[in-house]
């Protein structure tokens, strides 16, 4: 309770909601990401929004999400972004940060309208640091040398400090930026993390050993839904059981709330089932060390940075599955991309 006797007046009225710490939800918004962080002075920051906006609205009025400082957007895949519009209508964020690379679809150019009218200024992701209340946060930029074209790789990272708790996403990044931020940062700026988002769903190309080794979770939560591409992966569920890491699933715990106390203490809840932990893991997982998959080679996979260049290629439409099809080229999100 000291923390809020050295708050400015103007806080008093957020002060009513405040819950003591602070409040991380990784909220379920199906296959996407969508990470709401509210300080104990009852500001909010939140990190990509979901696929639909429909979902947000529900979540807005679900936990009542209001008072948002600050949006941030991974990268501009659709299942990250979208979700970010009613929010910005609703909230009038004062800024929305994001990588810099501008989206190629009408959810990209709908969010940059919104954010116009909300008078919300756009920042490029520079390492900023952002102080919410008495949460600090970090912003990871994408290392230099990231390709431009590849929206993943030029993810946008944040940790989050509050009392000696620590947690991280880095949205859909994979190991070509992992490695870049491995070179930048010092290994105790990266870990240990208490709570951490796990890379791209659960993709097979985020997580790999290295970058987790230095990250060192202690608990990872899997924001996935219904999907095609197999997330979350065996590949990356074994990476987490190796590192002795609790794991929460979006998909079978619906949202997963991290509360922290004062103290630095903190708790998980999650809607519904349990976590998934490696001392409980059935012996005939647990046992034997199961070989890795490798990562599969993505550069094998044609790249299309928008549809223009999949109609070149005379690949159009794209179907869900097929190479080079990614959520970003398919604006209504029916698994046709470039119809
Ligand atoms: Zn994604």
């Amino acid at each position: 309770m000291t923390l809020f006797r050295f708050l400015p007046f103007l806080l008093t009225l957020s002060l009513a909601s405040a819950q003591g710490g602070l409040t991380i939800r990784f909220l379920d918004v199906g296959q996407g990401d969508a990470v709401l962080i509210t300080s104990p002075e009852g500001q909010s920051v939140m990190y990509d929004g979901g696929r639909t906006e429909s979902r947000m609205r529900e979540l807005i009025r679900q936990y009542q999400i209001r008072n948002v400082q600050a949006v941030i957007a991974s990268h501009a895949d659709a299942d990250h972004i979208t979700g970010l519009i009613p929010v910005v209508a609703l909230n009038r964020p004062k800024f929305f940060i994001n990588n810099g690379l501008a989206g190629t679809t009408q959810t990209w150019d709908r969010l940059m309208n919104v954010v116009a009218q909300a008078g919300t200024t756009g920042l490029k992701v520079n390492d900023q640091v952002l102080q919410l209340g008495s949460v600090k946060l970090t912003l990871l930029a994408p290392p230099v040398g990231m390709p431009r074209g590849y929206p993943n790789v030029n993810s946008v990272g944040l940790l989050v400090e509050y009392a000696g708790f620590r947690a991280l996403m880095t949205g859909d990044s994979e190991a070509l930026e992992t490695a870049g931020w491995l070179r930048k940062y010092p290994a105790s700026f990266l870990g240990p993390i208490n709570v951490y988002k796990s890379i791209h769903h659960g993709a097979s190309n985020g997580d790999n050993p290295v970058w987790l080794a230095a990250v060192r979770p202690q608990n990872v939560v899997v924001s996935v839904g219904p999907n095609s591409y197999g997330h979350p992966t065996r590949t990356a569920l074994e990476l987490y059981r190796k590192v002795g890491a609790v794991v929460y699933r979006t998909d079978l715990n619906g949202t997963v709330t991290v509360t922290v106390q004062p103290s630095g203490s903190f708790a998980i809840t999650s809607e519904k089932g349990a976590a998934s932990r490696p001392a409980t893991a059935p012996s005939g997982l647990s046992s034997s060390p199961v070989p890795l998959t490798p990562p599969r080679a993505r550069d094998a996979e044609p790249y299309y940075s928008n549809c223009a260049a999949v109609r070149a290629a005379g690949k159009a439409p794209l179907l869900r599955g097929q190479p080079g099809y990614r959520d970003g080229l398919d604006r209504d999100g029916d698994g046709r991309a470039c119809e």
